[in-house]
């Protein structure tokens, strides 16, 4: 291959970056030794591979290109425009979407920029309830949303499945411009063509937050909502393995005129993220954006989402073998949500795993007595654990440790984590072996010849 002048200018600000910053340098070294030696069940979490690291870390940094491809408020955007294109044009095949925007700096904003574009302040919207698995974007009081418009909520049934019925009552009784659908913690399907029908009922739109699904959508293991939804949104870094960023798709409603009778719904959303509520692009991240859609492209991508999948199942199964409540009984996606033991709450199990190198998250569960801060379930998933290559046996290894801290957690006097030096050791042991058996992809650059050609241009450079 050619020698890279950007390859050799990566090398050379990592060198500059630990000779004369040690502090940061050791920052991000010991940050990426965590990664490879954590076993990071978090279910929003991803992995990006090198590439789409060095697209964000590339030199295209250094461009504002206020406004679209084609029609900027500066000069130079060449390149940029044709970065930006490619990403749109990845993310519509990716998604078979008629409409993408690749400029939202992160979903929540994504979701506010979709809000005002069709919303006056005031009007009414219905989301699912924070605390059923909702996002604080969907209209939580404590969030913007909650606070420009007026917020209903539905929830979820006894058998902890979305309450479509609930929430066609609710619809038809505060008749919302927007239903939001799309969650955090929820286990299920989510049938959007339901949602729409009820939508269609009160003459409402729909946004499908599909953040913590995204990458099961591209790969048809979950229904897709870009033409049941008038807008979708999601996430770049979850389950997509990409930047931190988002995208705004559309499917069959981009060119229906709307209400103001002149633009179309697409049209809107366009003004929304410029001029209306962004600035200049994040033009580095637009280019890693394409990166990551190129990579869903491959058909590897489809054998990593059946792998999200499967995973997801043989650590549900695990769990219950070793009598856990596993919520809903199992899962349709990449997240396992369980109860934890009644000596300890969702709290203690997240701080008594993470002591031990496995990182989750405490979760409320259906009916939770507990707050969100202490919570009395845990949430898992299997987003970086496929990454690794792990199959079932992985999964059920992962289970067994996190049944060993677990049992040997207790709460002392003054209400620290307490868990026995041994067990500790042991499991930071076992992780740390299954990690190296199966290293994230960045890590594994390490054993190949990509790693000297970086060394080589980082010598040139020292
Ligand atoms: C994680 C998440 C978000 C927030 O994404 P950001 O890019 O961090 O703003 C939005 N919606 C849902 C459903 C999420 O799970």
């Amino acid at each position: 291959m050619q020698s890279s002048n950007i390859g050799r200018y990566l090398a050379q600000g990592i060198n500059t970056m630990r000779q004369d910053d040690p502090a940061l340098y050791d920052i991000l070294e010991r940050e990426h030794e965590r990664q490879m030696n954590t076993l990071s069940l978090v279910a929003s979490c991803g992995g990006t591979d090198a590439s789409v690291m060095a697209a964000a870390g590339s030199s295209i940094v250094n461009v504002t290109a206020e406004g679209y491809p084609g029609n900027r408020y500066h000069a130079g955007c060449a390149y940029v425009d044709q970065a930006e294109r490619l990403a749109i044009e990845r993310a519509r095949r990716v998604f078979g979407a008629a409409y993408v925007n690749v400029q939202p700096h992160c979903a929540s904003f994504a979701n506010h920029i979709v809000m005002q574009s069709v919303l006056r302040p005031g009007e009414a919207i219905l989301g699912l309830a924070l605390d059923q698995g909702g996002h604080l974007t969907h209209g939580a009081p404590v969030n913007l949303s909650g606070r420009l418009f007026a917020s209903h909520t539905y929830g979820l049934a006894a058998d902890g499945l979305i309450d479509y019925e609930q929430l066609r009552a609710q619809a038809l009784q505060h008749r919302p411009r927007l239903i939001v659908c799309g969650t955090t913690s929820y286990t299920r399907v989510i049938e959007f063509d339901r949602i729409r029908a009820i939508a269609d009922e009160v003459g409402a739109f729909v946004l499908a937050d599909i953040t913590h699904i995204a990458g099961l959508v591209v790969a048809g293991l979950h229904p897709s909502s870009i033409d049941a939804a008038h807008f979708t949104t999601t996430c770049t870094f979850k389950q997509l393995y990409g930047p931190r960023g988002a995208l705004i798709l559309m499917g069959r409603d981009a060119d229906s005129v709307s209400d103001d009778g002149k633009r179309t719904l697409a049209e809107r959303v366009q003004s929304a993220v410029f001029p209306m509520m962004q600035g200049s692009p994040e033009v580095h991240t637009i280019a890693a954006k394409a990166r990551a859609m190129g990579r869903l492209l491959e058909p590897g991508f489809r054998e990593l989402a059946r792998r999200i999948r499967s995973n997801a199942d043989a650590l549900a199964a695990a769990m219950a073998a070793r009598d856990y409540e596993v919520i809903g009984g199992g899962t349709d996606n990449h997240i396992v949500l369980f109860r934890v033991h009644p000596h300890i709450n969702g709290l203690v199990a997240q701080a008594a795993l993470e002591s031990c190198s496995i990182l989750v998250n405490k979760n409320k569960i259906p009916g939770d007595l507990r707050g969100a801060q202490v919570a009395s379930g845990v949430r898992l998933g299997t987003n970086t654990a496929a990454l690794r290559g792990f199959g079932a046996a992985e999964m059920a290894l992962s289970a067994q440790l996190i049944d060993t801290v677990l049992r040997h957690t207790s709460v002392g006097p003054q209400g620290e984590v307490l868990v026995p030096e041994t067990v500790r050791d042991d499991v930071i042991g076992a992780v740390r072996d299954l990690c190296q058996r199966f290293p994230l992809p960045y890590a594994a650059l390490d054993r190949h010849a990509d790693h000297h050609a970086a060394a080589h241009a980082a010598r040139e450079f020292a």
